[in-house]
């Protein structure tokens, strides 16, 4: 514990007016820093020192770090690119990601390790087919196959530029890049195709989609309009049940299921009915129905409407739980033969319309879909590509069309069923080109078998690292949730932008035809011709040689090609395999959260069904950028803010600095003009520290010269042991991926140990300061200038770059991955003794308030064994009043005399010297018997140097 006793301050300051009048002829004579680098940068001359940078730096700097670490250091670290959508301009979500990955991946080279990184983009899909398509309706496929192409190659070629503009390290120059238009990408895809439907895993099957009979084909929900006028039946309907378990009191009594449905002409194609279990239902006699003994079931919730709707009146017989109708059955309204179809419960019954008893036809909706495959039961479509009723369906509905006789012949044939029969005006799809109704139609699509790939998935994800770490249980609980609710991948679609499903059908039978001459064959063409165009160009005769029409065992004429194309997520989830070298195993995915069911799931799936393992060692899941009232920048709110618009504004690495700031901790990522001002200011104090270290320690120097120091000083050496402090803290926040933490120590590392104790201790010392001293110091300011520019690197290249230029003009920063601070720098002597001097420095300062403490002589009372033993070493004599030892330094005070007492506590006494202070330092007292103008330090140092 320290306390000062005695503190008496003098009766008049000293006066510098003397010193001021002479100081002018000492300038020259003092070490004043010196640098070129400029303070701060007018837009026009950031722009212009960004490009310098860009183009001698930092476009060389992935060959550099590719030629130079190869077989050095530990093995490359490889970081797989998600590809970008090749559409539209750069949002803040791409910044995000792109300058995240680019940290990731700099913070490794800056460490001494190779990185692989290659840029890809996602080319095909409906939106760049949309857009290509939107000024010319009406083309043929290979029409739209080229213009989505240039589309794509436009967007890319925009997109990056500026990427590279953004300083992300990759081998540019040789447009080492991927895309999965590119012909090897899709061989790749083809022969995984084959793979897969080989082994089982890719199979074809019945979904219901969107079907336009007037056009022949399925739609995608961004080709559907919606007519708001459209009438359909609206119809009440009756299902004869087998009440099993329900204690009925009159048990001869004829119990129905009352249903309500729009598309009568989906009832052939009734399964199942499905209830709500959560649901309170009831049994009731119509009053003025013709057949008292019956009762109808209905859920509670729904009996006030369905009696406005009917104008029935009904009397409540019966309370019936929800639970209670798991053991029900029913007759098939229609087909006789069918007369104990199932109950299921499911969620998407609720009680804000119909009976709560909800109609279910596989083929015909997609909620029923999805019934029929969690519980096993078949998809039957009786309807075909025309929308006409196939020769599976009934008799008197064989040949008919479902949109125009389809409703009335089925009404008219459950006549005696129909409760109660209305017309509705409501919204319906209709197809974009011809602007008839579309239905809902099961067609024949394929599917990658998920229900096989579950299990394998998810005991690969168990071993799978996820960052950020504070949320990585969440993030895993996620993935896995999202990876068990997946009810299945469809893989086809009805398009032309995209890869076609390398298959031959049969033109009787509808068989799928492919064997593994055909997939090599066609590889090969797409090898020649250098994209798929051909598929729609050629004939099955042209396209496919005899010999492999006769391996496969039929004649040109019996075989039709696939018209379908592959989702771009099996795009998408194939990149592991085309793009990755070696293992095929990246060291790190890097997406946001958002490719929980997207890219981070596809690609999980793609890879255990190919090969039984994980594509990725690690995950990191980042979060979306929102304006500062928390929303989602959308050009419907105008909130949105361009990467471009806060590059030209604060410079590339204020959008990168904002990035490792806010980019790594929170889900909502923060946009405003106040964060990224922030950024810039932080930037600005970075720069002007950066720029004083640049002014002391000059150009580089040889190694030797630097060497030839050996320094005693406990300030440096306490600097140095700071050094190797930082440099750890920093390393291991690195590889946490908490770059917002680095950002935090690395600011508070130049705030504290830097700026406010080292620079502000060493001044006099570097400005008046003998040779060796100002060797010594030079010495300490490069090892840490060095470590600072490692440190800063990944995240603000540009400017450390441009700083490091004035240090060393031929190199660059990203060549000193060798840099390290020595173990042997670890100093806890040094440590402890400038830290006990800080805490007597504290006090002194405390009490001396605003005066100049140079003028100040401290006393300092203390007991053997105590705090004094530390001064003790920075201060060698007892009871001897020194100027110049390294305390009076630390403590910044004209003199300082220990002393030895028996008592516990410091005791500190202050008076001020009523002396001159030397006008070339301001530090030492002029002797009053001396005839020297300056101190005797300073003397002898001018004496040396002129
Ligand atoms: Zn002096």
């Amino acid at each position: 514990m320290l306390r000062i006793l005695n503190f008496r301050i003098g009766n008049r300051l000293y006066s510098l007016k003397a010193a001021k009048k002479d100081a002018k002829k000492y300038t020259d004579t003092i070490n004043l820093p010196k640098t070129k680098f400029p303070n701060r940068l007018t837009a026009a001359k950031r722009e212009e020192q960004e490009r310098l940078v860009l183009e001698n730096k930092i476009a060389v700097s992935y060959q550099h770090q590719e030629q130079r670490l190869a077989e050095k250091g530990p093995p490359t670290f490889v970081l797989h690119d998600g590809p970008p959508y090749a559409n539209g301009q750069l949002h803040m979500g791409h910044a995000v990601n792109k300058i995240l990955k680019d940290i990731t991946l700099r913070q490794r080279v800056a460490h001494g390790q190779q990185v692989n990184y290659i840029p890809g983009w996602d080319c095909h899909g409906l939106p760049i087919e949309l857009k290509a398509t939107s000024t010319a309706p009406g083309q043929n496929a290979l029409e739209i196959r080229q213009k989505s192409r240039a589309f794509a190659l436009e967007a890319i070629k925009s997109q990056k530029e500026e990427f590279r503009s953004w300083g992300i390290l990759a081998n540019w120059q040789k447009d080492d890049i991927y895309m999965t238009i590119q012909p090897e990408f899709i061989v790749n895809q083809l022969q995984m195709f084959h793979n897969l439907y080989e082994r089982g895993l890719v199979y074809r099957d019945l979904k219901p989609v969107y079907w336009s009979p007037s056009s022949r084909t399925a739609l995608a929900e961004a080709e559907l309009e919606y007519d708001p006028n459209h009438i359909s039946p609206s119809v009440y309907l009756r299902f004869a049940l087998n009440p099993n378990g329900l204690n009925v009191e009159a048990k001869d009594k004829q119990i129905y299921a009352l249903v309500w449905t729009t598309t009568p002409w989906t009832l052939p194609s009734n399964q199942a009915i499905c209830y709500n279990a959560s649901l309170e239902y009831v049994l009731v006699r119509l009053s003025d129905h013709n057949h008292p003994d019956e009762l109808y079931l209905i859920a509670s919730a729904l009996l006030a409407v369905f009696e406005a709707n009917t104008q029935l009146k009904c009397e409540i017989v019966q309370n019936v739980s929800g639970n209670s109708l798991s053991n029900f059955t029913y007759k098939h309204p229609i087909d006789k033969e069918q007369s104990n179809l199932p109950f299921f419960d499911a969620s998407h019954v609720q009680d804000s319309k119909g009976t709560g008893l909800v109609h279910t036809a596989p083929a015909h909706g997609p909620e029923d879909f999805l019934v029929s495959l969690t519980k096993k039961i078949p998809v039957k479509c009786l309807v075909n590509e025309d929308g006409n009723y196939t020769k599976e369906a009934p008799n008197f509905l064989r040949g008919q069309s479902v949109l125009e006789q389809g409703n009335p012949l089925v009404l008219e044939h459950i006549a005696k069923d129909v409760v109660h029969s209305a017309k509705l005006e409501h919204s319906y799809p209709i197809d974009w080109r011809t602007k008839q109704p579309v239905i809902i139609r099961a067609s024949d699509q394929w599917f990658i078998n998920t229900e096989k790939l579950k299990a394998p998935a998810s005991e690969a994800l168990e071993s799978v690292e996820i960052y950020p770490s504070s949320n990585a249980e969440a993030s895993k609980k996620a993935l896995l949730t999202q990876l068990q609710k997946r009810p299945y991948w469809c893989i086809s679609r009805q398009r032309a932008w995209g890869v076609p499903i390398p298959v031959l059908y049969s033109r009787q039978t509808g068989k799928v035809v492919i064997n593994s001459a055909l997939i090599e064959h066609l590889c090969n063409l797409l090898r020649q011709e250098g994209s798929m165009d051909f598929w729609w160009t050629k004939s099955v005769e042209e396209m496919v040689p005899p010999n492999i029409l006769s391996e496969l065992g039929y004649e040109t004429k019996d075989l039709v090609k696939g018209s379908d194309i592959l989702d771009i997520w099996f795009d998408s989830g194939s990149t592991w395999s085309a793009v990755l070298k070696k293992d095929k195993i990246a060291d790190l995915y890097l997406e946001g959260y958002d490719q929980f069911t997207g890219w981070f799931q596809s690609s999980l799936l793609m890879s255990i069904a190919a090969r039984g393992c994980a594509p990725y060692k690690a995950v990191f899941v980042h979060g979306f950028t929102v304006d500062e009232k928390g929303y989602k920048m959308s050009k419907s709110l105008g909130n949105v803010i361009s990467p471009k618009q806060i590059t030209k504004k604060y410079g590339t690495d204020a959008l990168r600095w904002w990035v490792a700031s806010h980019g790594t901790q929170h889900m909502s990522i923060t946009v405003s003009d106040k964060l990224l001002q922030q950024a810039a200011e932080n930037l600005s104090k970075i720069r002007g520290t950066l720029r004083y270290l640049n002014g002391v320690i000059g150009e580089k120097q040889s190694n030797e010269q630097l060497l030839k120091t050996s320094d005693k000083s406990f300030l440096n050496r306490y600097l140095l042991s700071q050094l190797v402090e930082f440099e750890s803290e920093v390393e291991n926040l690195y590889k946490g991926y908490e770059y917002n933490r680095v950002v935090a120590c690395v600011q508070n590392f130049l705030a504290n140990q830097v700026s406010a104790i080292y620079v502000h201790l060493i001044k006099d010392r570097l400005y008046c300061g003998d040779d060796q001293e100002l060797l010594a110091i030079r010495q300490t300011l490069t090892h840490c200038y060095q470590q600072l520019c490692k440190s800063l690197w990944p995240i603000v290249p540009f400017l450390v770059e441009e700083s490091w230029s004035y240090y060393d003009a031929t190199g660059a920063a990203f060549h000193e991955q060798s840099v390290r601070a020595k173990p042997e720098w670890q100093d806890t002597k040094a440590t402890e003794l400038v830290n006990a001097a800080l805490d007597v420095k504290r006090l002194i300062n405390q009490q001396a308030g605003e005066v100049n403490t140079w003028h100040l002589a401290v006393t300092i009372k203390g007991r053997k064994g105590s705090q004094l033993e530390l001064l003790l070493e920075l201060h060698p004599t007892l009871g001897e009043t020194l100027r110049n030892s390294e305390l009076c330094e630390l403590l910044q005070v004209g003199s300082v005399t220990l002393i030895q007492s028996d008592d516990n506590e410091l005791d500190i006494a202050i008076t001020t010297l009523q002396t001159s202070l030397c006008p070339r330092c301001r530090r030492f007292s002029l002797d009053e018997d001396c005839e020297l103008e300056t101190c005797q330090r300073c003397s002898a140092i001018m004496n040396v140097k002129h």
